[in-house]
């Protein structure tokens, strides 16, 4: 695991198993496997491994960084603690490839050559750019994996701590960077069992920032299915992946008898001891995005990571959006899709969407929960 930046706020996008503090929200879908907003959830459990002499399946936690932030697993159940320690190690491996600041990584060498040549990928990566792309041409461009040039711009790159701007760009590179932001110019090709990706023109930037989180969720999940455990929580700074229900018994890990499914607070975007909501998740992914996490504010307004890729501006009208979806990787990067659409659009998109939901908060913080088809 790689070490924790300075910058890392202590609680990052949706808490697992927070206090409790939500707003008074129905939303109950029924089905097995679906999303709902629940009653506050219990307090959290201390984040240690926890096992006790009551015959249930043992509780592990184990916690890392990676992806840019914290990474918490629980898991319940024979062999949990090693299934654990592979699903961080996949974490690690993804990292290696997919981090655009990661010197050697798939990402870092397609943009080392961006405008001079396609750059030779694992087909993972060159799969992962092709559903980016994809969900950009489904969202109209609000979510751009080539957003790297307005990202850097804004000084929400890497270093973000130390170089954490003080007020917005000048108005000349932000054009200068927008002018750079076009999904329509990477390229993949697949052939024989090869991939390339490649960058249309130089000083472009691919950057996975707002879809690598849910993918590694996602994946870290896998691995730990493929050791067979059946009950998990996989938290990756936020972008969650619940496998199957939560351990039953005393060490069920909210403390509450009897199975049922996973609880997810999703954090309040303004006060962070309060939630917004409470989600239900079983065998679901819930992604959020927000502008608190990595954000300034200069003269009265917040400047979120966020950026819209047509103005070049940080997004504006919502302040958190949190997807449910059935896949960790679609739900990241629709959420960073709807907070750059905005409460009207966003709302639009969410209802088109097969198998997705939504908690919007807009910047007058109201909280609204959408359904898709
Ligand atoms: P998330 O927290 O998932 O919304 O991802 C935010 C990160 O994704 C930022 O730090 C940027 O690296 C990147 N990003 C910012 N704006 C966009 C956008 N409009 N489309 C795709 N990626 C973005
Ligand atoms: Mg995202």
């Amino acid at each position: 695991m790689r070490r924790v930046p300075a910058w890392l706020p202590a609680a990052l996008g949706a808490v697992v198993m927070a206090a409790a503090g939500s707003l008074a929200l129905r939303w109950h879908s029924g089905a097995a496997g679906e999303a709902a907003l629940a009653p506050p959830a219990a307090p959290a459990v201390p984040a240690r491994e926890r096992r006790e002499a009551s015959g249930e399946a043992p509780v592990v936690f184990r916690a890392g960084f990676a992806m840019g932030s914290f990474v918490r697993i629980t898991a319940a159940g024979p062999g949990a603690d090693r299934a654990a320690a592979a699903a961080l190690q996949e974490l690690d491996r993804l990292d290696s490839l997919l981090d655009r600041f990661y010197p050697g990584s798939a990402v870092a060498a397609v943009n080392a050559q961006a405008g001079r040549a396609r750059v030779p990928v694992p087909q993972e990566v060159a799969q992962l750019v092709e559903l980016a792309l994809k969900i950009a041409e489904r969202t109209g461009g609000a979510f751009d994996p080539t957003v790297g040039p307005l990202v850097d711009a804004w000084g929400f790159g890497s270093e973000f701590e130390r170089r954490r701007p003080a007020r917005p760009p000048e108005q000349a590179a932000i054009e200068r960077a927008r002018r750079l932001v076009n999904y329509r110019d990477v390229k993949v090709e697949r052939r024989d069992g090869e991939a390339w990706v490649g960058l249309a023109r130089p000083g472009m930037v691919l950057d996975l920032g707002a879809i690598a989180q849910g993918y590694g969720a996602e994946r870290a999940a896998a691995v730990l299915r493929a050791h067979g455990v059946k009950s998990a929580l996989v938290d990756v700074g936020g972008e969650i992946v619940a496998i199957g229900t939560r351990p039953s018994g005393p060490q069920g890990a909210n403390r509450t008898a009897g199975s049922g499914p996973w609880r997810v607070g999703v954090r309040h975007p303004r006060f962070q001891d309060r939630l917004v909501a409470t989600v239900l998740l079983e065998d679901r992914a819930a992604a959020t995005s927000g502008d608190y996490e990595r954000c300034f504010e200069y003269q009265g307004s917040r400047f979120g990571h966020v950026i819209h890729p047509f103005t070049g501006w940080p997004a504006r009208g919502l302040v958190s959006v949190t997807v449910i979806h059935r896949s960790a990787t679609v739900a990241d990067a629709l959420a960073t899709a709807v907070m750059v659409l905005g409460p009207e659009k966003g709302e639009t998109i969410i209802r088109s969407w097969p198998g997705a939901e939504a908690i919007l908060v807009d910047e007058h913080l109201n909280v609204r929960q959408v359904k898709g088809p």
